[in-house]
């Protein structure tokens, strides 16, 4: 029988030490501020930012939400991004992705302050996480992968891990994380041969690909570990993991759940990113 790896207690060990963090602030009279920048009415994206806005309520963050029009010119967004970086009440900007077809991703990750820069957007934080320095910002899936991992002590020093998926805003920065932490890692994708093969002689499988149900016990071991990033919702709005969780939570030693895993941590791992942010900006430990 497996172990249900869930992302709650998880989220609330970093909720505590956020809250004393958060207090620190409040001695120096300073409130770290997160400003939310929606483009459109992506019904994802509002029910990101509801539960983002919730767990900021909880934990004494301000946070600022800046609604443009999904017809928005893409200078004008550009404006509002330059103002909130010269902005100094505001700590941390978040900007919610896919934006529209109109709009030139990369010329607008450009221009977020690094910085500032909480959901790892800006080309510089990335780079950061590919040089293995410590001082940037994270992005904040594979942050809560690694969180995950570390709750449940779950050794990753020469630990043989399998990424799949090799996205930039998962499979690849998740790796470099992994890297760092002494595992040995493995990236697959679509063009892997016999990936079943692969994954089920890993110690740690991470899922990422964005297909539901996909792995099924053929993909892993007795021993393994799962980590299912993927979000997958059905036509009746239900959502699944990558992994074909009935099936393979009695044939692993520990798999995260699709509802209640790795999704339930990322918007915490963002929030920390915020007090991070307002902490370095205050103690003058800006690094651009
Ligand atoms: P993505 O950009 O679509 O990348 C998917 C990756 O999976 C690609 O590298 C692709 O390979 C690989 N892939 C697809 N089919 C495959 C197959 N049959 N075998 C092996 N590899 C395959 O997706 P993403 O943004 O990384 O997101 C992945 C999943 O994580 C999605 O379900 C997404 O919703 C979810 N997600 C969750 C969170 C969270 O907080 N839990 C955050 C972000 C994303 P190629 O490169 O060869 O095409």
């Amino acid at each position: 029988m497996g172990i249900k790896l869930e992302g709650k207690p998880v989220a609330q060990a970093i909720s505590e030490q956020l809250k004393h963090r958060i207090k620190m602030l409040a001695e120096k009279n300073i409130i770290p501020a997160l400003l939310i920048i929606r483009v459109g009415m992506r019904q994802d994206d509002i029910s990101y930012e509801k539960g983002i806005l919730k767990k900021c309520d909880e934990l004494g963050i301000k946070a600022v939400v800046k609604l443009l029009s999904g017809d928005v010119p893409q200078e004008e967004l550009i404006k509002v991004i330059k103002s909130a970086n010269e902005n100094s009440g505001i700590h941390g900007i978040m900007l919610f992705r896919p934006l529209p077809d109109h709009i030139d991703t990369n010329a607008v990750r450009n221009v977020i302050d690094p910085v500032k820069d909480v959901d790892c957007m800006s080309p510089l934080n990335l780079a950061k996480v590919f040089e293995g320095k410590a001082d940037g910002i994270v992005p904040c899936t594979p942050r809560a992968v690694i969180e995950m991992l570390r709750y449940y002590n779950i050794p990753l020093e020469g630990a043989n891990v399998v990424v799949v998926g090799r996205s930039l805003v998962v499979g690849k920065p998740l790796a470099m994380l992994l890297l760092d932490e002494n595992a040995t890692v493995t990236i697959c994708h679509s063009g892997t041969k016999d990936l079943p093969s692969v994954t089920a002689s890993a110690d740690i499988v991470v899922a990422a690909i964005g297909k539901a149900k996909f792995l099924d016990e053929k993909y892993f071991n007795k021993n393994s570990i799962a980590i299912d990033v993927g979000i997958n919702v059905d036509e009746k709005g239900k959502l699944h993991g990558d992994v074909d969780y009935d099936k393979v939570f009695d044939k692993v030693k520990g798999l995260t759940p699709a509802t209640g895993g790795i999704g339930s941590i990322t918007t915490i791992i963002l929030l920390s990113h915020v007090v991070l942010a307002c902490e370095r900006l205050l103690g003058g430990e800006i690094v651009k």
